[in-house]
């Protein structure tokens, strides 16, 4: 009996595999997952380690620590304690801010200037970190896999620049993979639980997110970029943040 079902269980294991949906244990979302979380761990440290060295840093150790400070009680909000998180702050103008695969976080000095309360630096944080719990990096690098079809796999895990691409660093390589809708609303939610369990204000996302869809010409590559109407995300946020009794906001 017990070998039967180990071996019942090997085959639909198999079969998961291939099929390459599963679960996310904390959004309890099921996505397609066709790549292994070493290779892209693997190449999201390749691209970080070209991105510092080729982007300005900027020199502010008071931002620097703060910065840190804030991630690392986020991470520990978001159970993500364990991973060699480091946060690069570029000189940049640019109101953005990324993360990649392995807690890898680019923080653009553009974007720092407008967040006034340390909550505003805890709601990207909290963002940014939902995306590496939500995987959505392997996910979009699986959808593109699979829109490319099977017969390219294998030169798609070599491919560079489609590995900087999915791992949302498009607008280095001129070639984008944004997250999706569903993905940024999820990247939405889950970073104010984070903030709100690290201490933070969560109804200062909103706060935040109005400024910067307000902010003329400031919308970057991964910020409100995916969404045509910013005004509908931060009022599903907005409405997310009372349902959970955060608010009112
Ligand atoms: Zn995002």
């Amino acid at each position: 009996m017990h070998w039967k079902f180990s071996r019942r269980s090997i085959v639909l294991g198999a079969a998961a595999s291939l099929a390459g949906c599963v679960t996310n244990p904390e959004t309890g979302r099921e996505q397609l997952i066709l790549v292994d979380d070493g290779q892209l761990t693997q190449m999201a440290l390749q691209s970080w380690g070209q991105l510092v060295s080729q982007t300005p840093v900027w020199h502010n150790p008071r931002e620097q620590a703060r910065l840190a400070r804030i991630g690392g009680r986020i991470a520990v909000a978001a159970n993500r304690q364990s991973l060699q998180w480091e946060y690069a702050l570029f000189d940049r103008p640019d109101k953005n801010a990324f993360v990649l695969p392995g807690g890898k976080v680019g923080f653009y000095r553009g974007l720092m200037e407008i967040c006034e309360r340390d909550d505003h630096v805890a709601c990207v944080l909290g963002h940014e970190t939902a995306h590496v719990v939500g995987r959505h990096a392997a996910e979009r690098y699986s959808r593109e896999i699979a829109r490319q079809g099977a017969l390219q796999v294998a030169g798609a895990f070599t491919d560079s620049q489609i590995a900087m691409a999915a791992l949302g660093l498009g607008s280095q390589v001129g070639l984008s993979l944004p997250f999706s809708r569903e993905q940024e609303a999820e990247a939405d939610r889950l970073g104010v639980n984070y903030m709100q369990a690290a201490g933070y204000d969560p109804r200062e996302a909103v706060v935040f997110w109005r400024r910067m869809s307000q902010g003329g010409g400031g919308r970057g590559p991964e910020f409100l970029s995916t969404h045509p109407d910013p005004a509908n995300r931060i009022e599903a946020l907005r409405a997310y943040i009372n349902a959970r009794g955060w608010g009112p906001v």
